[in-house]
């Protein structure tokens, strides 16, 4: 096809309505609470600077996700958010001709961001019960597939994946495809048994752990995410990025961020028990809810989607809704979450 055609052909990306005074975002799984006041100055000490160029090779940064996750500098690559870092991957390692596997449905980046890199996405869609399909996922390998991706815990359905049965996946993929294990919400993932992508990095050369600031530690809006492979993958990644997207106050607020991970971890554990207490509320009212290792909640409303969406909205609660297939409720405050319960206890039937 040519190229402006696949081009016209991609989607707008939606992003999580963003609603007026008075009304509570729960549609793009930010973290509710506001940054944190040692973060604030250290992206305050940066705002003076900003007539210079942040540094390219990002070392300062790159050096305290290495020592926090003991590494070497050289396995870590960063980008402006992760979604960046997911571009970057598909720009060194795949092109015109070649295939990206992802589950589906899951984040919507993916196709996207295969196409813009001329690839072929290859989606594979989830089991019934809303979890990776590996089997399918493996046997959807060919000789053109260059990239695979896991996202663990998968947005939006927030279901997890086991150790073992990445372990049995990884064995069937052929070493020269790199295997992306999308960890945007790792922090919030509690499951004992779970997969840990930095625990397979010493093994499996061909797989990369890709995290965000965006999430956890509450940074959407500065932009930072990182991924941690081989040095030979990471410096493909250096490569191929777009000079100067992290800015120095992301950086800085990175650094800062990493220094203060146990009150971001608390702030995680208000979430999480904030996701048990809406969870049960929802199941409660009668709603199908798969149980969620996320900072989401995911409601198979199916063809009553639409209907359920207008219920929240003219509630002033703005979810992220698929049409014909289900809800995405972020976890928010406790009173954002508390609007949620009632606008949906509204609309149950
Ligand atoms: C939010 C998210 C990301 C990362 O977002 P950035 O803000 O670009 O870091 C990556 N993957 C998934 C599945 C996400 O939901």
């Amino acid at each position: 096809m040519d190229r402006r055609d696949v081009v016209r052909g991609l989607p707008l990306y939606k992003q999580g309505a963003a609603p007026g005074e008075g009304a509570v975002k729960l549609s793009s799984n930010e973290n509710p609470f506001g940054p944190l006041p040692s973060v604030v100055e250290a992206v305050n000490r940066m705002l003076s600077g900003f007539n210079r160029y942040p540094s390219m090779s990002a070392t300062e940064v790159r050096s305290a996700i290495a020592e926090r996750f003991g590494v070497d500098t050289a396995q870590v690559a960063v980008g402006a958010g992760s979604t960046e870092v997911a571009s970057q991957l598909m720009h060194a390692l795949a092109g015109a001709g070649d295939q990206i596997i992802f589950p589906w449905r899951s984040f919507e980046a993916y196709p996207i961001l295969t196409q813009v890199a001329g690839a072929t996405p290859v989606p594979v869609p989830l089991t019934k019960d809303l979890r990776h399909d590996l089997n399918a996922m493996a046997a959807a390998i060919t000789d053109r597939t260059r990239l695979i991706f896991l996202c663990t815990p998968n947005n939006p359905t927030g279901t997890v994946l086991h150790t073992e049965e990445v372990e049995e996946f990884l064995a069937k993929v052929p070493q020269h495809v790199v295997v992306v294990m999308d960890e945007a919400y790792c922090h919030f993932n509690k499951e004992p048994g779970s997969v840990d992508g930095l625990d397979l990095l010493d093994r499996h050369p061909n797989v990369v752990a890709l995290r965000t600031f965006s999430k956890a530690y509450g940074l959407a809006g500065l932009r930072i995410g990182f991924a941690i492979s081989t040095p030979d993958i990471s410096n493909d990644l250096r490569r191929v990025a777009t000079p100067f997207t992290v800015t120095a106050l992301a950086q800085q607020a990175a650094v800062a961020s990493l220094a203060v991970e146990d009150e971001l971890n608390e702030r995680v554990d208000r979430i999480v028990a904030e996701r048990t207490r809406v969870f049960d509320a929802l199941v409660e009212q009668g709603w199908k809810i798969n149980p969620s290792q996320a900072n989401f909640l995911w409601l198979s409303t199916g063809d009553d989607t639409d209907r359920v969406d207008e219920a929240l909205t003219s509630r002033g609660v703005y979810a992220r809704c698929w049409s014909g297939e289900g809800i995405r409720l972020s976890i928010g405050s406790p009173e954002e979450n508390d609007r949620a319960i009632e606008a949906l206890a509204a609309a149950a039937n």
